[in-house]
């Protein structure tokens, strides 16, 4: 599609760029030779006797200057056609480069776009054959109600991952479309953790992980929709916590600088290895030590990242692989 699209268009820039050409050269062509003839050599002549020792322009000169305006009209047409047959060449090669360097992102996008449409379905399609084989089992014989309940647990699990993939899914579709409006308001971003931290409580609790925070020694607010902090950093707590083993070490520390309120979030996890490190922030990207051990549909970091753009901060990521990461955000303070 892309090829026949970049073809179609490099014939359809070419036919206007010589239809175009071709009229000028015409127009100069038709220009010129309309000005040669009586009205030529009469202004030749008109210069020739303002000449200081002219002598009579008789009608040999005349015909001088008819023969030396036709060989100039001649050379004009050759010269036409020279430049018009380079460009035949010249034309659609430029054409064919220039609409490959305006077609590349549109391919780009497509691609992504493609590729983001197969791996969501891909991701859809897991629970949705997880529920139909418990319900047919289910359905296979009578059997007690504990196993009705039991399998009636297990679907609404996969309905909730369903209903958390599609939610996930709507967020980034309207962030990309910029139809993912912000209520922004300055938010304590101390008191947002810790009501956060609270929540994590039992995960935490859990896999014994020791947890400090260093909240700054002064309020510090970033201007933004607390919901979506709130989902961004839950994102990176949650990871934190996915991706370190029991018993592991958590930091988070709240500072600022100039304009922006800083939150790092560091654990003595699994860490990153520097070639993925530029790669987990995209769609569906999921190291394969994660696919194996963890749950997740490799979005939770897309998803920080559209927030941390919508609120026109960053985001950022350091790790040593098998030690630690460490995710750090910086935030506006104002508008
Ligand atoms: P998910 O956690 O659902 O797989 P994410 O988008 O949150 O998806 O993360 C993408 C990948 O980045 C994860 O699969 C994991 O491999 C890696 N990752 C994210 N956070 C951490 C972390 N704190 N420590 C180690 N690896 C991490």
């Amino acid at each position: 599609m892309y090829k026949r699209a970049r073809l179609t268009l490099t014939l359809i820039y070419s036919v206007i760029f010589f239809s175009l050409f071709w009229l000028i050269s015409l127009c100069l062509y038709l220009w010129f030779s309309g000005s040669l003839g009586q009205g030529y050599i009469t202004k030749v002549k008109q210069r020739h006797l303002s000449l200081p020792f002219a002598e009579e322009f008789g009608s040999q000169n005349a015909t001088i200057v008819r023969i030396a305006g036709n060989l100039a009209l001649e050379e004009l047409r050759e010269i036409i056609l020279v430049l018009n047959g380079g460009l035949l060449l010249i034309v659609p090669t430029l054409g064919w480069f220039l609409t490959g360097r305006t077609l590349a992102p549109i391919e780009k996008s497509y691609e992504q776009q493609k590729e983001f449409v197969s791996d969501a379905s891909h991701e859809m399609r897991t629970p949705l054959s997880i529920l139909r084989g418990e319900m047919e089992v289910a359905l296979k014989k009578e059997r007690a109600a504990p196993y009705y309940k039991g399998i009636i647990e297990s679907s609404k699990e996969e309905i909730d991952r369903l209903a958390q993939l599609i939610e996930s899914l709507l967020f980034l579709a309207r962030s990309d479309h910029a139809r993912q409006p912000v209520e922004f308001q300055e938010i304590d971003i101390t008191d947002l953790l810790n009501s956060l931290l609270a929540k994590f409580h039992f995960k935490i609790d859990r896999k014994k992980l020791k947890i400090e925070f260093v909240p700054a020694e002064r309020i510090i607010t970033a201007y933004g929709q607390a919901s979506m902090l709130v989902n961004l950093f839950s994102n990176l707590l949650d990871n934190a916590i996915k991706y370190t083993p029991s018993g592991g070490n958590i930091w988070i520390k709240v500072s600022s600088k100039k304009n922006f309120a800083i939150v790092s979030i560091k654990d003595s996890g699994i860490g990153i290895r520097n070639e993925d490190q530029g790669k987990i922030f995209d769609r569906f990207y999921r190291l394969d030590t994660s696919r194996s051990k963890t749950k997740g549909f490799g979005l939770g970091l897309s998803i920080a990242k559209s927030i941390v753009d919508l609120h026109r901060g960053k985001i950022s990521v350091a790790s040593k692989e098998g030690k630690s990461s460490t995710f750090t955000v910086y935030l506006p303070k104002q508008a």
